[in-house]
């Protein structure tokens, strides 16, 4: 693609726009047209050249936290190398740029900052939130926001919670080449109650305990009003709030704009593909199984409305769906007869005596699979697995909770305590397992999978809502990638090096839902794919000149 030789800057300021910049790679044409000559040294370097070199040293770095901020000052000053990288090594960057490593960069935060990226909008810029977003040089069509409450299972990392929209947002155009010059990650700075950031020196963030109530609630309010006045039609994508805001948040918004949480949706449909994966395994039906969660919050409500709606599709009453969900928050199994129950886990509230542990919840109602969404580690025990392995032939087994120091379990206590039998996805990444003598290869039950094919397909149909239907029709989607050599090998999800195929058909799922439905702001194309495939961001570099 030869791109108009007037629309870019020339010389210094071009090197230094991370948008444009190629580095050593700029041609000898480039070099005399642009004012390059003697700023760059003479040798030019293909793209695929400074990549190798780059991962050469990435790979000599001491440890995944210095990676991450290799990764970060690549990003810094040239996107598209940046992005080839991460396209084409997915498996190994992945968890550098996003969980279990992000997680750690959002703890050091501060301690590592070297550029700010994105936009801070904190409680004391109540009143200019509208003339803050202009200072934003571009036009964003998908926002992702945090307030920094609920940080993976990290809790408050108050305005060091910037590494997780930053994070998301690469894997939008990694994964499904959202182009990054309309994504703007924010985070909204509403204090923290984190009392090691408010006493480090080099907490990026206000120094005070967040504010709550009504002046939370109006700072929420005027952000979300101003993201449309300024930048109409952007999808604003919630992320890791905690779920006393998430949840309500959620509501208060979705019929109003183009808003989603990825923690409550995207979990969901990515938990229900491996689901449907479990059971082309199992050779069962969704109605005919039962699941026990460790959890009660955003993920798993979230995965149970999406199970029950799933259900509803197939055409199974509403209540008996609900009857095959069970929730275990921290006070032990939710029952109909627990007072004070949330909202959101009142569907699952059924008639049982009260139980306080896991483990009798397990015994009593003897599910057929077990999803860890609780962010406490190792709380899928031997003795857990074991008497899944009990009363299941293949038990469904998801440790999803992140970073890896809080899955319920690993891979291998999953396959070594089922005798080799748990259908197992997992929230970060586990390496292959060798059990009898048979390799098995667990994948992450990433929401990666599912949030950057929505966001493009939303995008690309200029969609006013994004829907449940649209999650399910995502879940449907990535399982029908699945294939039976990726479950004979133990793998309920395909290759994280396949999701730009996977989100680009993800995206065709959405925007058909959205045109059946009306969302849909543009006129139907002629063909689905090619409209998806026009908003696709390449990586490899433009001819400038
Ligand atoms: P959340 O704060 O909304 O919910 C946590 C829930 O765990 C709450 O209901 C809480 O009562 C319960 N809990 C806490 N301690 C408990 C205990 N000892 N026993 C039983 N329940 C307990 O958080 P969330 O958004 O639901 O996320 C939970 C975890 O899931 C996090 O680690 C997150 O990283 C992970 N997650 C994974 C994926 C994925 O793998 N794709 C997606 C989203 C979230």
């Amino acid at each position: 693609m030869k791109t108009s030789r007037e629309s870019i800057p020339h010389g210094l300021t071009l090197l230094q726009n991370p948008l444009l910049n190629k580095g050593t790679a700029f041609t000898e044409t480039e070099r005399d047209a642009l004012g390059l000559r003697g700023l760059l040294p003479p040798h030019i370097h293909t793209q695929d050249e400074q990549m190798a070199r780059f991962m050469e040293n990435l790979r000599k770095l001491p440890d995944t936290l210095e990676q991450f901020v290799a990764l970060a000052a690549l990003h810094d000053r040239n996107e598209a190398l940046f992005f080839r990288v991460v396209c084409d090594n997915v498996d190994e960057i992945m968890p550098l740029i996003y969980t279990p490593t992000v997680g750690l960069a959002c703890q050091r935060f501060g301690h590592i900052f070297q550029r700010p990226r994105g936009m801070f909008i904190s409680i004391n810029d109540r009143g200019r939130v509208a003339e803050i977003l202009r200072n934003w040089p571009h036009q964003p069509r998908i926002i992702v926001v945090t307030d920094g409450e609920r940080i993976l299972g990290l809790g408050d990392q108050g305005a060091n919670g910037m590494g997780i929209p930053v994070g998301k947002l690469s894997l939008y155009t990694a994964c499904a080449g959202v182009d990054p010059a309309t994504c703007l990650p924010v985070t909204l700075d509403m204090g923290t109650n984190n009392e090691t950031l408010l006493n480090d020196p080099y907490y990026v963030g206000l120094r005070r305990h967040r504010v709550t109530g009504p002046a939370y609630d109006e700072l929420i309010e005027e952000f979300i009003v101003a993201t449309q006045e300024v930048f109409p039609d952007v999808i604003v994508q919630f992320e890791d709030f905690a779920n006393h805001n998430a949840f309500r948040l959620l509501e208060k918004y979705r019929g109003r704009i183009c808003t989603f949480n990825d923690d409550i949706q995207g979990t969901a449909s990515v938990a229900l593909a491996g689901v449907f994966s479990a059971l082309r395994v199992k050779g069962t039906s969704l109605a005919d199984e039962k699941f026990l969660f460790l959890g009660a919050g955003e993920a798993a409500t979230g995965i149970a409305d999406l199970i029950v709606a799933a259900m509803v599709a197939e055409g199974v009453d509403i209540a008996v769906a609900r009857q095959r969900c069970w929730l275990v928050d921290s006070k032990g199994l939710v029952v109909k007869s627990r007072e004070g129950l949330a909202a959101q886990k009142l569907p699952y509230a059924h008639d049982h005596a009260a139980v306080t542990d896991f483990m009798s919840a397990l015994l009593d109602l003897k599910p057929t699979g077990i999803i860890g969404v609780a962010a406490v580690g190792g709380t899928f025990t031997p003795e857990v697995l074991r008497t899944m392995a009990d009363i299941n032939e293949r038990p469904i087994v998801f440790a999803l909770s992140n970073p890896t120091s809080k899955a319920e379990c690993t891979a291998e206590q999953a396959y070594q305590f089922t005798d080799g039998r748990a259908l197992f996805a997992s929230g970060s990444p586990f390496l292959p397992v060798t059990y009898n003598g048979k390799v098995m290869v667990p994948r992450q039950g990433n929401n990666s999978y599912i949030f950057p094919g929505v966001g493009l397909g939303a995008i690309a149909c200029g969609a006013r809502r994004v829907t449940d239907e649209m999650f399910l029709a995502a879940a449907n989607t990535l399982a029908s990638q699945v294939t039976p050599a990726d479950l004979d090998q133990g793998s309920l999800f395909p290759p994280l090096s396949n999701t730009r195929e996977v989100s680009a058909r993800i995206a065709v799922a959405v925007a058909e839902v959205a045109y059946q439905r009306g969302f849909a702001s543009k006129s139907r194309p002629e063909e689905m794919l090619s409209l998806i495939q026009a908003h696709v961001y390449d990586p490899h570099y433009p001819v400038y000149a």
